[in-house]
């Protein structure tokens, strides 16, 4: 008979409880044991949950109270000194402080440890530190202690950990250079000790996930495969190898005949994973094959799941296990909360409870194909896609006409960057380093009261707009105060860079409690492409129209590029990811334009999420760059060369793909770059990087205010590396989350440098 299994649920609660636990003790308003009566109730109702779903072997340890990484830092001991305590027993407040940062009070350092993100996912883990002397022991006993309590319950469990090639793969070396991969000798006995205790806790199963088997490895790493589970192989306990968010490609015979007893794959990301994979499979091993999307929040096509299901029943009998793709950690918890969304786009979705629910029918129906229930859920599927196949909402024959009308012509700029920027700085009229600041400014409590009460219908929308339109007046008053050259208007109408537009274009919808954890106790509600996707009407025109108004300088239109508003969204599956980027840039495209006709000068066109994009697997990269920079170009070429097209992206890796970057053809970039001292200016001198870039010259997630001097010596180092008659002076992204009185401080010292450099100039 097949399983059903799965490989983690979400830990925050359907109702955001640990969230609200967390900043409560945080806060210091809950008790540390009301916080893990939390801890504890949650992890029983997931239980339950999946249990009532069907789900037949339950995951533990996919609970933590920050992030599984961290839990599993604990377990090996893997604290950095600035967080060990005197008696080397780390708690609660220890894990939290790795977390979080602290403040000591001897020496003022306790940062916290760097957090980055999970594979190709928005969720975020906090990167293991090892020093070269990095020693292992068993230190925090959190894993037993849930097993316990799942069993206690009558549940069983199969244990979740992050593999130990996993594991040093996501660390980073601190301090003395030497190679991580090294380590690995020594955790491993600490892996064995972990696995001896789960056993004598009458563990069958464990599960051990090694996702960067799914990544292009060295080869010192995959001959490390072999070794570590050779060793792993004495404890007396089942093993499942999972992966997921991709395909095994060229590790796929290693995955395959690891020493151990079960593979999990992800057919969701990689199906041509099978039917190969029964090839190299020993014939004693159980494959586990996901099925159902754990990173989404459509229903599963029960048909197409089954076909491949009851092939695999054939070959595997009994060896067959039926799972999510991958923890549904990525996944919203229950979509039965969701009372405010229609009936038929209801029926198209699954969260994590409803994905268990399909897993187990999955199941069920491979092991009774005749079960009333089976046939019933089957049927139901069929209807699903079907209204999904024809629903007029979905498929919008103008959106398409429009987007099959595309020419290559439309992606590009009627001139080259030079005879642009001329016309553009005869235009615009700026003096040498030109400064601006890259869209929000302070979101006061007044601001969100307002949007708030707007929202809720208890503010008119004359009442409103006035508030927003003092909020830009006052934006405006403080930014010509400062002397700064281009304006903003200061974001203060929008919510979230990606939000504020999906609600106004079409083929978007909204849940209310669609939350998905981003990080420790931060959640993000992302919106749901469903449908073609259309702009009904102008999204900020008359904003940006009332700022310029108000002003003789230049205002700076402010959009969020079609890549960055994919990226941060749940997408469609029925059609690519590029189709839909084409989607979003052509509404965007007739945004900026209509900004121009509004006699906006400069717009911004922010493309935060552009690396993040990227494919875990080189080998696709090309594609997808091909793709996210046309999706760009389309929608800023629509306009003529007197206007001037600015982009924002907010990371620091620009090394592998600057040749992107630059065919996206921007005239001006900004950057964040304070915190790298400008070295990652380095990628652009070397590639002859041609259009204009505006590193950030101060850190704005710190409330210190930097001085003069300091803006001037990073604006220097710039030079350095790009003529000065191609740089921008602004500060990174953000001013949105600091107060009024530290940004106008800081601005103060950043038009101060532009001007001591145009001295020196
Ligand atoms: N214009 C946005 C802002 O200044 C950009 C945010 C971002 O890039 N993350 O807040
Ligand atoms: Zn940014």
């Amino acid at each position: 008979m097949a399983v059903a299994h799965s490989l983690g649920f979400p830990r925050i609660g359907a109702d955001r409880e640990l969230k609200k636990a967390l900043e409560a003790y945080w806060k210091g308003v809950l008790s540390e044991a009301e916080l893990r009566r939390v801890g504890r109730e949650l992890r029983a109702a997931h239980w339950q949950l999946q249990a009532d779903a069907g789900i037949e072997l339950l995951p533990a340890g996919d609970f933590a109270w920050y992030d599984q990484v961290l839990t599993h830092s604990l377990m090996f001991g893997v604290v950095p000194e600035r967080f060990r305590p005197a008696d080397g027993k780390p708690t609660l407040d220890t894990l939290f402080a790795m977390a979080r940062g602290v403040t000591h009070q001897c020496c003022g350092a306790g940062q916290a440890q760097e957090m980055t993100k999970w594979f190709d996912t928005n969720y975020h883990y906090l990167v293991p530190e090892f020093s070269v002397d990095q020693s292992f022991q068993l230190s925090w006993t959190q894993l037993f202690e849930e097993v316990e309590e799942a069993r206690a319950l009558g549940h069983a469990v199969k244990p979740v950990l992050i593999g130990p090639l996993t594991y040093l793969w996501l660390g980073k070396a601190k301090g003395e250079a030497f190679d991580k991969l090294e380590l690995l000798e020594r955790l491993l006995p600490v892996y064995g000790e972990v696995l001896e205790r789960l056993a004598a806790q009458g563990v069958e199963w464990v599960q051990i996930d090694e996702p960067i088997l799914v990544l292009d490895l060295p080869q010192d790493w995959k001959n490390a495969f072999e070794r570590a589970y050779n060793l792993l192989q004495r404890a007396p306990l089942k093993k499942l190898v999972a992966t997921y968010f991709g395909g095994l490609e060229d590790n796929l015979g290693l995955a395959a005949v690891l020493p151990v007893d079960g593979l999990h794959i992800d057919l969701v990301r990689a199906p041509d994973q099978y039917p190969v994979i029964l090839d190299r499979l020993p014939a004693y091993k159980i494959l586990s094959l996901g099925i159902v999307n754990g990173r989404n929040v459509w229903r599963c096509d029960l048909d197409k799941a089954l076909s491949v299901l009851r092939h695999a029943a054939e070959r595997l009998r009994e060896r067959l296990w039926v799972a999510p793709s991958c923890s549904l950690l990525h996944a919203p918890v229950d979509l039965a909360r969701e009372d405010q969304l229609d009936a038929e786009l209801r029926s198209w979705l699954a969260f994590a409870v409803q994905k268990c629910a399909e897993v187990a029918v999955l199941t069920r129906a491979v092991n009774q194909p005749g079960d009333a229930q089976v046939q019933a859920a089957l049927q139901q599927s069929r209807e699903v896609q079907a209204s999904r196949g024809e629903s007029p909402r979905i498929h919008k024959p103008a959106v398409q006409a429009r987007l099959a009308a595309i020419e290559p012509r439309h992606s590009q700029r009627q001139s080259d960057f030079e005879s642009r920027i001329e016309k553009q700085r005869t235009r615009l009229d700026l003096p040498a380093f030109p400064t601006t600041t890259i869209g929000s400014f302070p979101q006061t409590p007044a601001i969100r009261l307002a949007r708030q009460a707007f929202k809720q219908g208890k503010l008119a929308l004359t009442d409103y707009t006035e508030a927003m339109h003092a909020e830009i007046r006052h934006a405006i008053a403080v930014q010509e105060q400062l002397g700064l050259d281009v304006l903003v208007h200061g974001e203060a109408e929008r919510n979230d860079m990606v939000e504020y537009f999906a609600e106004q274009l079409d083929g978007y919808a909204f849940t209310r409690f669609g939350w998905v954890q981003s990080y420790g106790s931060r959640c993000v509600k992302p919106a749901i492409i469903y449908g073609d996707l259309s702009r009904p009407a102008a999204m900020t025109v008359e904003w940006i129209r009332y700022a310029q108004q108000q002003t003789s300088k230049v205002m700076k239109g402010m959009l969020t590029g079609p890549v960055t508003m994919l990226m941060w969204s749940f997408t469609r599956e029925d059609i690519s990811r590029e189709q839909q980027a084409r989607q979003l840039a052509l509404a965007i495209r007739d945004e900026v334009c209509d900004l121009e006709e509004a006699g906006i000068k400069i717009v911004q066109i922010d493309e935060a999420a552009f690396r993040e994009g990227l494919p875990l697997r080189r080998a696709q990269w090309g594609h997808y760059l091909d793709w996210a920079v046309d999706a760009f170009r389309l929608c800023a070429s629509g306009v003529r060369d007197e206007t001037q097209i600015h982009t924002h992206m907010c990371y620091s890796e620009f090394n592998d793909v600057i040749e992107a970057i630059a065919a996206m053809d921007a005239d001006v970039i900004t950057i964040e770059t304070s915190r790298s001292h400008m070295e990652l200016l380095e990628a652009f001198r070397v590639f002859d990087y041609p259009n204009d870039i505006g590193p950030g010259v101060y850190d704005i997630h710190s409330p210190r205010v930097p001085d003069t001097t300091e803006m001037v010596q990073l604006l220097q180092k710039a030079s350095e590396r790009i003529p000065a008659e191609r740089l921008w002076v602004n500060p990174d992204c953000g001013l949105k989350t600091r107060g009024w009185a530290e940004t106008e401080a800081a601005l103060v010292n950043m038009v101060a440098a532009a001007r001591q450099l145009r001295a020196m100039h």
